[in-house]
């Protein structure tokens, strides 16, 4: 089911199917391409086609090895296309999918690659805004480098931007993807370079443990966390690697390293973790059951908090637990109280393989052998289990410089 797109395209296949259109193995002129079909809510959009028509320079000016290059910019009838360099392979969220978790090497030569691609376009003023591993395509192709890693290269430059039309996104709107949602963004400040290389640490860190460091449950109390919660050692890390995460994922965008640093910091670490196997660490649940919940006693723990359900805290009233990892395009800034509010302890904690998460059954089942044991009042400590490292991280300098970058404006 061949299709005209243009005067010079035909795509004659899906690839695949995102949230801003569908990935079409197409022909040009100059061989085999790839072709994103534009979702028809976008495409008939007049505003976002004339956006489109103005960030065609800086979409087309973006070349290097690291990037999916947009190669044309189609405007036909009611499709809008962009025209693209074709990768023979898969994206990096299938590869996490099928292997759950990366060897530290594999994550660090495919981190360092995407870093190479960031600096190319920080450098041209391109801000990405939506870096995540759908966004992260694996050249099956290329030469294997470190870790038995196939060459990574970034895609979708310039898609956020061009959904994010004044329309669409008023001061009070978001644009990203919630689990890679840098924290500055969630306040409401506009995205430069640095809210890049926040959402790859967070890959980084997805790659190595399996989740993300600040995802699951309700999409407000994501928001939360990004802004008030400190990311917890993933068990088994070696320190520098870790040091480089923590870095990244600092609240104050100056604090972050800048993209090429960050490349040549992460493939210094290479030699050192070659042959190392993937992080034994156990995957958090998206959260415990309604009487798991009740079961977990209060306790009071650094913030004076009572422990509660992960996932659980609401920002936004009546929103139901997001696990969508699309790019989200109306998810509104919350307001300062809302964000000061009580979502401390809802990070997803890492834990060693096998050591039980506090308050499962196993875990309840483990606090009542030692309640025997022990007599009396086990269930408060063990309530506290886990959750003491959580305080409010309050670094958010940010009276300090912006890196210099910008996302793109083309005249
Ligand atoms: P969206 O950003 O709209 O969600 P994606 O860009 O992630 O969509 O594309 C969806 C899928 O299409 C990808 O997961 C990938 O499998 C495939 N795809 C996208 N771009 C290319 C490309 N340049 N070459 C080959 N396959 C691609
Ligand atoms: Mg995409």
């Amino acid at each position: 089911m061949a299709r005209k797109i243009g005067s010079r395209y035909t795509a004659n296949q899906i690839l695949g199917r995102g949230s801003a259109g569908t990935v079409w193995l197409g022909e040009g002129p100059d061989g085999p391409v790839a072709v994103k079909l534009l979702r028809e809510d976008l495409a008939s959009d007049q505003e976002l086609v004339g956006r489109f028509v103005q960030e065609r320079t800086a979409l087309l000016g973006l070349e290097h090895p690291r990037i999916v290059s947009v190669r044309d910019l189609v405007v036909d009838g009611n499709d809008l296309a962009l025209v693209m360099d074709l990768v023979r392979g898969t994206d990096l969220r299938t590869r996490l999918e099928r292997e759950r978790r990366l060897a530290p090497e594999a994550a660090v030569a495919i981190v360092a690659d995407v870093a190479d691609a960031l600096a190319a376009a920080h450098a041209a003023g391109v801000v990405h805004r939506d870096v995540k591993p759908e966004n992260v395509l694996l050249d099956m192709q290329g030469p294997l480098g470190p870790g038995g890693a196939h060459p990574a290269l970034l895609t979708d430059f310039g898609v956020a931007k061009l959904i994010d039309s004044p329309k669409r996104t008023r001061a009070t709107k978001i644009i990203g993807t919630p689990d890679y949602l840098a924290p500055e963004i969630v306040e409401g400040l506009p995205p430069r370079a640095a809210v890049d290389i926040y959402a790859l640490a967070t890959v980084l860190y997805e790659l190595l443990a399996g989740f993300t460091p600040f995802g699951g449950g309700h999409l407000g109390a994501v928001l939360r966390r990004h802004v008030t919660e400190t990311v917890v050692p993933l068990p088994g890390i070696p320190e520098e690697l870790w040091q480089l995460i923590v870095q990244c994922l600092a609240k104050a965008p100056a604090s972050r390293l800048r993209a090429s640093e960050l490349a040549s910091r992460l493939r210094e670490q290479l030699p050192m973790l070659a042959g190392m196997p993937p992080l034994d660490v156990d995957e958090p649940d998206a959260g415990l059951s309604e009487e798991e919940a009740e079961d977990v006693p209060p306790a009071p723990v650094g913030s004076g908090e009572p422990v509660r359900r992960r996932g659980a805290v609401s920002l936004v009233t009546g929103a139901k637990p997001d696990s969508n990892r699309d790019t989200h395009t109306s998810m509104r800034v919350p307001a300062a109280d809302e964000l000061a509010g009580g979502a401390h302890g809802t990070a997803r904690a890492p834990r060693a393989a096998g050591v039980p998460r506090p308050g499962s059954a196993r875990h309840r089942a483990a606090l009542r052998r030692r309640r025997i044991t022990l007599g009396v009042a086990g269930v408060a400590v063990a309530a506290a289990v886990g959750v003491g490292a959580w305080l409010a991280s309050g670094s958010g300098d940010d009276d300090q410089p912006t890196p210099p970058a910008h996302s793109t404006s083309a005249p």
